[in-house]
């Protein structure tokens, strides 16, 4: 593992979509002990940009979860709700340097892959407004098509992306004004100085194009170390739709022991009860080198059932 510096600055990013389940927290708490481990800040941003998909009080449920599961982070919580300005802003240097385009694809143009049928980047026009008429658009980034990104996981190793073929000029704002994912998580990590990002593996293939906004909008790249995902017994990944059983706070310390054997860790001296003193514990002795280099890992193997 490479030496962290001095300015670590980590943070868990949930989407407020369901209440706080065992695999977020495994996520939040990898996140947390690999930040305090090396003496550095614990963020928690709020991804409250897709209101369709959000559940009324998911947000509060999900911090006081982690307040009750001894996460407490070092600055105020930063809502990607209050962050539209700030999207507007990156969207419009991203314009001013060329490398925008409206795709007018309709559902059935859309390739498997969210991909635009590749004419559009092409319509002659304005490329970002539209004219009157025209049926509404979503703003992608126009990637090369001979575009590649490396980056080395601490977990996973060697990235190759060929970006420009896979996953090419993705959507940075949706058809129905949303900001995408994308954008947003790029500016906000830099907004807040992130320097390491401890994540989900299923997120694995959103660092590339993390990577290329970073690079189009000037902004360094954040370390990264993608953790297995706990999936359910038929290989999905736990979440409100596929009935993941919300945490239940009351056992916040069995949860932690849980999460903390998913992550290869140490087990707390069992007369270790309260949350506290089980993560000073595991902050001591976290070893990411111990989390299984995996994508996923089935609950099953844990006694856990989904
Ligand atoms: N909000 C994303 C999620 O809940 C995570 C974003 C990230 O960690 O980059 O899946």
């Amino acid at each position: 593992m490479p030496t962290p510096p001095v300015s670590y600055r980590g943070r868990f990013a949930p989407s407020p979509t369901g209440p706080l389940h065992l695999g977020s927290l495994i996520a939040a708490l990898a996140s947390f002990l690999d930040a305090r481990h090396y003496a550095g800040a614990w963020l928690v941003r709020m991804e409250d940009l897709d209101p369709p998909r959000e559940e009324a009080g998911a947000a509060e449920r999900i911090l006081t979860s982690l307040q009750r599961h001894g996460l407490c982070w070092d600055e105020p919580v930063l809502y990607q709700s209050t962050r539209y300005a700030a999207y507007a802003q990156a969207l419009k240097t991203l314009q001013q340097a060329g490398l925008l385009f409206t795709c007018r694809c309709t559902r059935a143009q859309i390739g498997a892959e969210g991909t635009c049928c590749g004419a559009c980047r092409h319509t002659p026009g304005a490329p970002v407004a539209g004219r009157a008429g025209d049926r509404p658009g979503a703003l992608r980034l126009a990637v090369p098509p001979d575009a590649r990104v490396a980056f080395t996981d601490a977990l996973q190793g060697t990235q190759h992306s060929a970006l420009g073929q896979q996953l090419a000029d993705f959507v940075v704002k949706r058809k129905d004004g949303l900001y995408a994912y994308q954008l947003a998580v790029v500016v906000d990590d830099f907004h807040q100085g992130i320097s390491h990002v401890v994540r989900g593996a299923d997120l694995l293939d959103s660092t590339p194009r993390q990577i290329a906004l970073q690079q189009a909008l000037g902004y360094p790249t954040p370390a990264y170390c993608h953790i297995p995902l706990i999936t359910t017994r038929s290989g999905q990944k736990f979440s409100k739709q596929n009935n993941a059983p919300a945490l239940d706070d009351s056992r916040a310390a069995h949860n932690l022991r849980l999460a903390l054997d998913f992550l290869g860790q140490t087990p707390p001296p069992t007369e270790l009860t309260a949350v506290d003193d089980i993560l000073r514990f595991a902050t001591a002795g976290w070893a990411p080198g111990r989390i299984p280099g995996v994508l996923s890992i089935p609950a099953a193997q844990l006694g856990v059932t989904a």
